[in-house]
């Protein structure tokens, strides 16, 4: 089946007793049996769900893995993989990841005996340099939240590959399954907050992982069930709809994007854009080699640095929303200094690139002339 076609009937089968060509919200807690121990495989939902189950059957399918797992947030799935983990491991990890992923390892993780090492992710050489007997996992984000940089994955897996402890995470968020697949490059896990892209519509808080090996998706079912950070079944049929449109969108989002990140690249007022669509980017030969298309997250700043010109910027737009999150329908405009990025310090901000004054983009898929437009009065 060709990806547009999976991608609608992904973990999709008529409902056996109606024959409902949507799965059903199944909002249950528990199911009858028929005698102890005898039941038709649910016996909790904490533990089993069939919404979820043909949610999680979607995952796996949309990134081309055998496995997939839903959770109650991006950042319940991310802390599932920390729980992989022992007192004493270490990770690596990139030095400009989303700021809650940041927060997790530095203020719940290191606490519980974690070492993290932060490196600049897209110089494979630095991660290897990090690795020693303890390391773990290698914990990737590409492109990253704000900064738009990329990371090879395939160059990662063949580091990590020479170690048989460590396992590869990639944080795929930003692409979508539609645009990346770190799976078929050989990565162990991937990470998605469904949140973004694979809901669409900003109506729902998830996360996913995908997977291929059945003793690891053992380990992180157990850890699903046993932690119980599981989605509801309203908020899977949810998911479960929105990937029936992700090929449509991310096509107008990539569109979108692309338009706009040429146009503030143009304008007189506009000093740095960041989209990996550019072929000046840094690694825009690796973009192009393991992403079908750049999306529609744009991030750039004003030649003016001051803080007020973007705060201007920010409370101008029409069209755009002032929020934090990404991936919906609409467009959204976001300050990382003050809102998602906040949690990181700004000392450790600054050293990696992200000012103050960087606004961030989230490119819907509405008529592009409208954002443009807006854009373009808010800049002045
Ligand atoms: C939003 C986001 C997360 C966290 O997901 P939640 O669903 O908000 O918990 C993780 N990684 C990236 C890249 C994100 O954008």
């Amino acid at each position: 089946m060709r990806k547009d076609t999976l991608i609608i009937h992904a973990g999709a089968h008529p409902d056996p007793s109606t024959g409902a060509i949507m799965t059903p919200i199944f909002q249950t807690s528990t199911y009858v049996q028929e005698a102890p121990g005898v039941n038709k495989g649910f016996e909790y939902a904490r533990s089993q769900n069939p919404t979820r189950q043909a949610l999680e059957e979607a995952f796996a399918q949309i990134e081309g893995g055998r496995y997939g797992l839903a959770f109650s947030s991006g950042v319940a799935a991310t802390d599932a993989v920390l729980r992989l983990l022992s007192p004493g491991d270490e990770v690596i990890c990139g030095n400009d990841m989303y700021g809650g992923t940041y927060r997790l390892f530095t203020k719940v993780y290191e606490r519980f005996g974690l070492k993290f090492h932060y490196v600049n992710t897209q110089e494979v050489g630095q991660i290897e340099a990090a690795i020693n007997e303890r390391t773990r996992l290698i914990w990737i984000e590409t492109p990253t939240n704000p900064l738009m940089n990329i990371t090879d994955i395939a160059a990662v897996v063949t580091i990590a590959r020479k170690h048989p402890d460590i396992l590869v995470t990639v944080d795929n968020t930003f692409a979508s399954p539609y645009l990346q697949n770190p799976l078929k490059l050989g990565a162990d896990i991937v990470m998605h907050s469904a949140t973004k892209y694979l809901g669409g519509h900003s109506d729902v808080i998830q996360g996913a992982l995908m997977l291929n090996d059945a003793a690891l998706r053992e380990r992180l079912y157990f850890i699903q069930k046993s932690c119980g950070a599981v989605p509801g079944p309203m908020d899977c049929f949810l998911v479960l709809r929105g990937i029936k449109t992700l090929h449509v969108r991310m096509e107008r989002h990539c569109a979108n994007g692309e338009r706009i990140a040429h146009w503030l690249r143009a304008h007189s007022k506009v000093d740095r854009v960041y989209w990996p669509g550019f072929t000046d980017h840094p690694n825009h030969d690796i973009a192009r080699a393991q992403m079908r298309g750049f999306g529609g997250m744009i991030s750039f700043t004003l030649k003016d640095e001051s803080t007020e010109a973007a705060m201007n910027v920010l409370s101008s737009t029409k069209v755009f929303s002032l929020a934090e999150s990404l991936g919906g329908v609409e467009s959204l405009i976001n300050h990382p200094a003050t809102m998602t990025h906040a949690s990181i310090p700004r000392e450790e901000r600054l050293k990696n690139g992200l000012s103050d004054g960087l606004i961030r983009l989230s490119v819907g898929i509405e008529d592009v002339e409208d954002l443009i437009e807006d854009l373009g009065q808010a800049i002045g």
